[in-house]
């Protein structure tokens, strides 16, 4: 399947910065909504894509772990710096494998298919007013027009991890994909925007409308639009581009060969040499073994009087300290550790076997310490 591509983004007429960003590195395409502020939404949506994109690149994962790992980068970078705390970003994420298109969604954003004059929505919104109109709270009329219709259930960067939707769409020749933030779908109706999709035939023409269309309506939010158009190649099966040879690494040619010992007499210091070589290849290779084991040890402690996410063991050997923080969170430690459950423990480290245990036990003291603020103080 061929793809012609086309994105505009506006910062539209109310904002004073634009924090959407788009992606446009084919096969793989993206929308983001960032949010928090002084810069703190445009650090977040940039920061989101770049990381998607990075993974991608590397091969690491599926999109939706991809995804995963982007509100990773974004949370942890809103706990490290102050500046952008609690910054957050809507994605919505296409990527296209031959004739289908694998999709990846967390917030407010959308993708939507236009086939056969039909324009189907095929991502939920993640908020509060969605959640209201399938519990029938609401109507959808009700919901277009409702105060609260921006204020998400779920985002990217928040938390330590987040659902992402994920989905594969077939897709067949002459489909249209549209990615947009909700600067659009807020601005100009569903059915407005599918008459423009149909009726414009170039996809960059038809970008640039839409987002001028958005303009024309109040422009209150920043507008992001990507466009895909899907056409045969004439190819009868069409996979994915990467499926040629993989590179193979290559073994390294051997090292030169040290040079050969003397064969008539070796000094006494030679020998000394060699042996004091030897005690220090022993240690490097202790050292770099050490590095290795500690590298996948992880335990919970203090950083800075906040409850923290170590790499390592909590422990110091001559000076060295075995560990780094890696997450340090807005717990404070003081207030977990006034809960039976974790005092004296949180100070000595609790040891987790691998990131995700780390972060649960997180997630378990940050439940506890905030049912507790619930019920008041304890005894
Ligand atoms: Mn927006």
């Amino acid at each position: 399947m061929k793809v012609s591509a086309a994105a505009a983004t506006d910062i539209g007429l109310v904002r004073e910065g634009n924090e959407d960003s788009y992606l446009v590195d084919e096969p793989l395409f993206a929308v983001a909504d960032g949010m928090g502020g002084h810069r703190g939404g445009e650090v977040a949506s940039q920061l989101a894509l770049e990381t998607v994109e990075k993974l991608f690149q590397k091969g690491t994962g599926d999109l939706a772990e991809q995804v995963q790992e982007a509100n990773r980068a974004v949370f942890e970078r809103s706990v490290e710096d102050r500046k952008v705390a609690g910054m957050g970003t809507t994605l919505t994420a296409a990527l296209v494998e031959g004739d289908r298109i694998r999709l990846a969604h967390v917030g407010d954003s959308r993708a939507y298919l236009l086939r056969d004059g039909e324009l189907r929505r095929l991502t939920e919104d993640h908020t509060l007013v969605h959640r209201m109109v399938t519990e029938g709270e609401i109507s959808e009329e009700e919901a277009e027009a409702h105060p609260q219709r921006s204020v998400l259930t779920r985002a990217l960067g928040v938390d330590m991890v987040v659902d992402v939707d994920d989905d594969v769409v077939q897709v067949r020749s002459g489909d249209r994909l549209l990615l947009c933030t909700d600067g659009l779908t807020g601005m100009v109706s569903e059915e407005e925007i599918k008459e423009m999709l149909q009726g414009i035939a170039d996809p960059s023409e038809a970008a640039e409308r839409l987002v001028r269309r958005a303009n024309e309506a109040g422009g209150v939010d920043n507008i992001t639009v990507v466009v895909l158009d899907f056409s045969d190649d004439g190819r009868a099966q069409d996979g994915p581009a990467q499926d040629g040879e993989a590179p193979v690494a290559r073994p390294k040619a051997p090292a030169e060969k040290p040079a050969q010992a003397p064969r008539r007499r070796a000094f006494p210091w030679m020998r000394m040499a060699i042996w004091a070589g030897a005690a220090v290849a022993v240690i490097v290779l202790g050292l770099v073994g050490l590095r290795a084991y500690l590298d996948t040890q992880w335990y919970v402690g203090v950083s800075e009087g906040n409850v923290a996410v170590y790499r390592g063991i909590p422990a110091e050997v001559a000076g060295f300290r075995l560990h780094h923080v890696v997450v340090e969170t807005t717990i404070p430690a003081e207030v977990a550790e006034s809960l039976a459950l974790y005092r004296d423990r949180l100070d000595q480290g609790i040891t987790a076997d691998d990131r995700e245990a780390a972060n649960a036990i997180v997630e378990q003291i940050r439940n506890d310490v905030e049912a507790a603020q619930r019920n008041g103080p304890g005894p």
